[in-house]
């Protein structure tokens, strides 16, 4: 950069401003973006210090990178102008950074060496901003950041996220909250995992995906997505703050009914704000939502506002980012991967590298169309990251670093592990072994038997499965029961098999023996069934003798099951060699059935089929459905001639012109209630 001429320095970061702002717009307004965060972050530090270095008359107006605030609202939406601005955060990066950021907030105010400045140091939550506003505590508009002056339009959207509140008692006339809209690691796995089904775009990480699924036309979609929020800020208060500090502002809303962060700490020196941040980095990726640093902010309001603000961002608030959870690599290779349901996985084999402190030599490729898609090939160079911090996945490839004689991925026609044919269902993405004995298979499904979920024998785990599935001695689940009597003496020559070793081994199969019905259910792998439908089953059913007779009636008017997974239920239960499974494994196991609820058969909901519909107040749908079930009655997701009760919410559609075509008694929520508190 030195020996650059002063030229030269126009031209780049005239340069720079262009392709920040097209990657703005990628990232903002798309949620697709183009290059990782990192190196993102890399060009804009570039870019804001050749701003500082040139005068501003070389800067492109409307690009200039230390005044911009995210982009432009997205065309579609209608658009919504902030009263107050929503700025974004300017970003630190090293324990010196924070030295400097800490030393002159107390020079600005003007501190003596004996006085003390609160900072409140808190989670940066990687989702996207939100203005909420109420007006006499009803909330009437919603809003993205947009530039920071004019955002999205996101009412109906918001409205749709069961934690945001309505309705607030004792609010200002007017309010606006703040905060972060966001989709937990697991709702981002588990939306993916549909995506897939439905062959449908995937997500490449939370924020995207939350991102993604707020900023929808329809807000029906949005909906359908887990989203949360967590506020931090407010925006137009009227006609004044009744707090004067952070944190009482924290504590306020909390009271109104805004989830804030969980955990945020006041520290008054730099050594606090820096054990902070190292405590948070170090459990970052138990935390059940992506955060990408720890913001700092000075406590009091009176020190904000003579701190002030510069263009994009406060002086009395900083960003202080972890480190970044993406790196480029090269791919030495593709392999195939085939799991429980036979369904078979591209794995990229990389040059390992460190991602976010974790070393990552392999990342899923998700499937055939995924590498297509992204034109994946082995020798290139390309852009990892460990999305919701467990499993590592390829962004995407870097085409300018591809070298010569490289070759298209091809997905072979057989099995890599058994030779036997690859198929492909139609409207299905994924490509399946078609043999129910392929090893690999087999070995998946064990795993998956003993997975905390199902039988959870954590003293054995995915690699004792591994080391006893090769020697032979556990090829299906009864070998597990068998293990010890069968092999004890095998085992402790082992190497890694000391004393201790084998006592976790025994124990943990010992305890396993006692099982919940949900959790056996779920270790059946039943195609479809998951860890929640399991549960539904259990409480249903009661009894695993029960769910092995369930008829197609019963199965689909069960909410949250379909025609397909009921007859994967009755197939299951039909195939002998799984009925023989079960009874074998009874010899070794107990199964204990949930507690049987004693109902009162006299209660209206009694062996009702009860179908819930349009936005209900008091309960959220789930809890409703679970307390119909308590009282007797069959929740169900559609109204038929079958349907006994509908109980309406507000905006209710056409589930409500079904039960008036049908004939079928439509209730209110507060009926629905007090039917549920008759003794
Ligand atoms: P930012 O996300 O780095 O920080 C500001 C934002 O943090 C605020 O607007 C707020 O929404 C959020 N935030 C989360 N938790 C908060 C808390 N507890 N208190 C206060 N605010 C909190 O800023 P930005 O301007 O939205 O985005 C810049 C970042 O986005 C870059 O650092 C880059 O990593 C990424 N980005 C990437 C690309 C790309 O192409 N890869 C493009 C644009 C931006």
């Amino acid at each position: 950069m030195a020996s650059m001429t002063l030229s030269e320095k126009k031209i780049r970061l005239k340069e720079l401003q262009k392709l920040l702002s097209q990657y703005d717009d990628e990232y903002y307004q798309n949620d697709a973006p183009s290059v990782s965060d990192a190196e993102y972050d890399k060009l804009k530090t570039e870019a804001l210090n050749l701003e500082k270095e040139l005068s501003q008359d070389d800067l492109f107006t409307d690009l200039i990178v230390s005044k911009k605030v995210g982009s432009k609202a997205k065309a579609g939406f209608k658009k919504i102008t902030h009263p107050i601005p929503m700025l974004s955060l300017e970003n630190l990066y090293t324990d010196d950074d924070l030295k400097e950021f800490y030393t002159r907030i107390r020079r600005d105010l003007g501190l003596m060496s004996n006085e003390t400045v609160e900072i409140v140091a808190e989670p940066k939550i990687d989702g996207l901003s939100f203005n909420a506003r109420y007006e006499n505590g009803i909330f009437v508009s919603g809003a993205t950041r947009g530039d920071g002056t004019v955002g999205e339009d996101i009412t109906e959207n918001l409205k749709t996220i069961k934690t945001l509140p309505l309705k607030i008692e004792n609010a200002p006339e007017i309010l606006e909250i703040r905060g972060e809209v966001y989709m937990s690691k697991e709702d981002f796995f588990k939306l993916n995992e549909t995506q897939e089904k439905n062959g449908e775009k995937l997500f490449a990480n939370p924020r995207n995906a939350a991102a993604g699924s707020l900023r929808q036309l329809d807000p029906n979609i949005t909906k359908k997505r887990n989203l949360s929020i967590i506020s931090y800020a407010w925006g137009e208060v009227q006609p004044a703050l009744p707090w004067k500090t952070q944190t009482e502002f924290y504590q306020k809303i909390k009271s109104w009914g805004f989830p804030i962060q969980p955990f945020f700490e006041t520290c008054t020196t730099y050594e606090e704000l820096q054990t902070f941040y190292n405590k948070v980095a170090t459990k970052r990726h138990a935390i059940p939502f992506d955060i990408d640093g720890i913001v700092y902010k000075v406590n009091r309001l009176d020190f904000q506002k003579k701190l002030g603000f510069i263009a994009r961002a406060p002086k009395w608030s900083i960003a202080h980012k972890f480190p970044p959870e993406q790196a480029l690599t090269t791919i030495n290779g593709i392999t195939l991967q085939v799991g429980r349901t036979g369904v078979v996985t591209p794995v990229a084999e990389l040059d390992p590298i460190n991602v976010g402190g974790v070393i990552v030599s392999r990342a899923t490729l998700h499937n055939n169309d995924y590498v297509k898609e992204k034109d994946i090939r082995i020798g290139d160079t390309v852009i990892i990251q460990r999305a919701g911090d467990v499993i590592p996945q390829v962004v995407s490839v870097v085409m300018s670093e591809r070298p010569q004689n490289t070759t298209p991925f091809e997905m072979p026609n057989t099995c890599p592990i058994c030779g036997s044919i690859l198929e492909q269902k139609k409207d299905e993405v994924a490509f399946r072994c078609t043999n129910s004995l392929c090893p690999a298979q087999i070995k998946e499904y064990l795993k998956y038997f003993i997975s905390r979920e199902g039988f959870n024998i954590d003293g054995l785990g995915a690699s004792g499965i591994e080391l006893f599935f090769e020697k032979g001695w556990i090829k299906n689940p009864i070998d597990i029961f068998t293990l010890i009597p069968n092999h004890i003496n095998d085992i402790k020559k082992l190497e890694g098999f000391g004393p201790k070793s084998i006592q976790n081994l025994m124990e943990s199969i010992e305890k396993s023996k006692h099982i919940k019905l949900d959790k056996f259910i779920y270790s059946l792998g039943i195609f479809g069934v998951g860890e929640a439908t399991a549960i539904i089953l259990a409480n249903e059913f009661g009894s695993i003798d029960s769910l092995k007779s369930a008829t197609f009636d019963r199965l689909t008017n069960i909410y949250g099951i379909g025609d397909k997974m009921a007859m994967d239920i009755i197939n299951y239960f039909r195939d002998e060699t799984k009925i023989n499974m079960i009874t074998e494994l009874l010899n070794y196991i107990e199964i204990e059935n949930p507690e049987k609820i004693e109902i009162d058969n006299t209660n209206p909901l009694f062996e009702k089929t009860i179908v819930f519909t349009g936005s209900l107040v008091k309960f959220s749908r789930k809890d409703a459905e679970d307390l119909a079930r308590k009282f007797g009655a069959h929740p169900s997701s559609s109204v038929s001639k079958k349907t006994d009760i509908v109980v309406v919410g507000a905006n209710a559609g056409s589930k409500l012109e079904n039960a008036k075509k049908f004939g079928i008694p439509v209730i209110s929520e507060d009926e629905f209630a007090s039917l549920t508190t008759k003794k």
